[in-house]
């Protein structure tokens, strides 16, 4: 499968990648995490944290997968509003994977604020409404969200104009977001990880996953083998090659980043946008104040096609973005598009799947906020392997909602 196509901004930004050689012989360790992008780096953390013998593959270079596509906005809330997913799942479980979200973005940003080159920015992020009929709703979803202790602030169309330069009704302000590059980040978790221990392989590729009584065994694309206590299937949207049941769909998602624009940003150089129409006009902007605008998901999931769209696409985006922002008119750089899978209810799976058993861990950061997922992913995975209860391991299993 091809990841992406286009110019993503974090591949020209970070060309200059140490590499490391692929894995040539039998080996064995104590977890082996296939895959080495953002959700297998913050993984890697914390499995070695807690003393584990981890090695890592991939079958490309480290985060050259989709998280070289992400336009990697940290953001608390869900593509599936608070509301609906309390219709889905009940208030208690809604609110449990909200605030969640937001003690993974806060703890992303604890992580990454110290490290190197990794554009770590604490934000604000605002949530406006699209069209005049889903005012009510974004206004009673503002309400809903206060009333279970959400720090954030309702703004109408006059301050959304003076303050953001934004055409719209009304506006959803929220105290709790962040930007960072996450192909950095994932680096910088890899080299930790490594430096106390951990192994990694690039162009590696696990093709055979067979769980045993007492481990797991894992064939490789060249032959070899890697016997192993537990495995976690960190392979991005590519996980999905590893099951018989369809979880998710797979779908392209369209983004340009501008010149640098210092003088023109305004309030938008502290704060990440979108909207409530579906799919969402999204924007930040990067540490060298340039703009990111994003959006225009679509259902093809052929890249020669995907490859064919981007610069029309970027277009699309563009004049979708000076619709809302008048007061601001970046230019295209670069544009890019990438894969990217959505589960039918809006939340990610981590856990095991029947069709392995409990020593095969998935790791399916699904959806667009798939990075602060990660995060969350990365602490049930590690407690599920230390055989700790976590409290958002059966929301994000493969078993909800069938009354487990
Ligand atoms: C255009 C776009 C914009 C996005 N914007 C945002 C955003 O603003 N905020 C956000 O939070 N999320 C966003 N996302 C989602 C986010 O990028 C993903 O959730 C995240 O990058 C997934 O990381 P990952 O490590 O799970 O997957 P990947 O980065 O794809 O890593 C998986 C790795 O597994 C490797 N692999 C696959 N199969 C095998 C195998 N058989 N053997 C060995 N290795 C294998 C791959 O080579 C790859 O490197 C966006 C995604 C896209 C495409």
């Amino acid at each position: 499968m091809d990841l992406k196509s286009g110019s993503p901004y974090w591949m020209l930004k970070n060309a200059q990648a140490e590499f490391h050689p692929p894995l040539e012989h039998d080996h064995r360790c104590d977890v082996l995490i296939v895959g080495a992008g953002i959700t297998a780096a913050l993984i890697a953390r914390e499995l070695v944290d807690a003393g584990m013998q981890v090695c890592l593959i991939d079958k490309r270079q480290a985060g050259w997968g989709s998280t070289a596509a992400s336009t990697a906005l940290l953001q608390y809330e869900i593509d599936v509003e608070l509301q609906a997913l309390a219709r889905q799942f009940g208030m208690d479980d809604a609110v449990l994977a909200y605030r969640a979200c937001e003690q993974a973005v806060e703890s992303l940003v604890r992580l990454a604020r110290p490290m190197r080159d990794v554009d770590s920015r604490s934000m604000q992020s605002l949530y406006f409404s699209s069209h005049w009929y889903h005012d009510r709703r974004v206004r009673r979803e503002g309400m809903l969200r206060k009333e279970h202790g959400f720090d954030l602030e309702c703004l109408e169309s006059s301050e959304l104009k003076e303050r953001f330069y934004l055409n719209a009704e009304i506006g959803l302000l929220s105290a709790v977001a962040a930007e960072v590059d996450p192909v950095q980040l994932a680096r910088r978790l890899l080299t930790a990880a490594a430096r106390k221990g951990a192994l990694l392989f690039e162009r590696t590729q696990a093709t055979e996953v067979s769980p045993t009584a007492r481990g797991v065994n894992v064939k490789l694309a060249n032959g070899k083998r890697l016997r192993c206590k537990h495995v976690v299937i960190a392979a991005g949207y590519e996980s999905q090659a590893f099951l018989s049941e369809r979880v998710a769909r797979n779908r392209s998602s369209y983004a340009f980043v501008s010149d640098p624009m210092p003088e023109a940003l305004g309030a938008l150089a502290n704060c990440v946008v979108w909207e409530s129409a579906r799919p969402y006009l999204y924007t930040r902007t990067t540490a060298d104040h340039r703009l990111i605008v994003g959006g225009e998901d679509d259902a093809i999931d052929v890249p020669l096609k995907r490859d064919a769209s981007v610069g029309k696409k970027a277009e699309t985006l563009k004049r979708k973005f000076s619709a809302r922002f008048p007061a601001i008119s970046p230019d295209i750089a670069f544009a890019w598009a990438g894969t990217f899978a959505e589960t039918q209810d809006g939340l990610p799976y981590f856990g095991a799947h029947s069709q392995y058993g409990p020593r095969v861990h998935f790791a399916m950061a699904y959806g667009g906020n798939g990075i602060t997922y990660s995060a969350i992913g990365a602490d049930i995975i590690r407690d599920t392997i230390q055989g700790v209860a976590h409290p958002c391991a059966r929301l994000f299993s493969f078993d909800r909602g069938q009354g487990s």
